[in-house]
């Protein structure tokens, strides 16, 4: 896998993945909406060693339906959401597709929250989509 680099809108926090994808997916929770102000939430997911950063970065927690402790990362100086951890996984973390340069590696595997669309948004049928979150593998 080619390494991916990307940085906030500010240029004051950046990273290099260096290493596989876990998986990468679409979420369309309202969680993913409004943290990101977009339609939906395009989420790529490395192991924590893979992942470099500089820069400063704030944090904010939330509890979701699960009961499971979400963490987000965001610049401090620009707000750009740039990372994403859950306390249940540990030594996993996501970045997102929008701050990424190398735009032509990102392939999304799946939708989740579906049932959560918005109505102009149109999902791909060549992927799976899930009403939810599909029972944790
Ligand atoms: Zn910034
Ligand atoms: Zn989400």
């Amino acid at each position: 896998m080619p390494k991916l680099t990307g940085n906030c809108l500010c240029g004051q926090v950046k990273f290099e993945a260096d290493g596989d994808i876990i998986f990468a997916g679409n979420c369309h929770c309202v969680d993913c909406q409004q943290v990101t102000g977009a339609a939906y939430a395009t989420n790529i997911f490395f192991n924590e060693t893979d992942v470099s950063i500089t820069g400063d970065l704030s944090a904010f927690e939330h509890e979701v339906d699960s009961g499971n402790t979400l963490i987000k990362k965001f610049c401090p100086n620009c707000g750009s959401q740039m990372f994403g951890y859950n306390a249940n996984r540990p030594g996993v973390m996501h970045l997102r597709a929008g701050s990424v340069n190398e735009k032509e590696h990102i392939k999304p595997q799946f939708n989740v929250y579906a049932s959560r669309k918005l109505d102009f948004v149109h999902l791909d049928a060549d992927i799976p989509a899930f009403d939810k979150m599909p029972p944790a593998s």
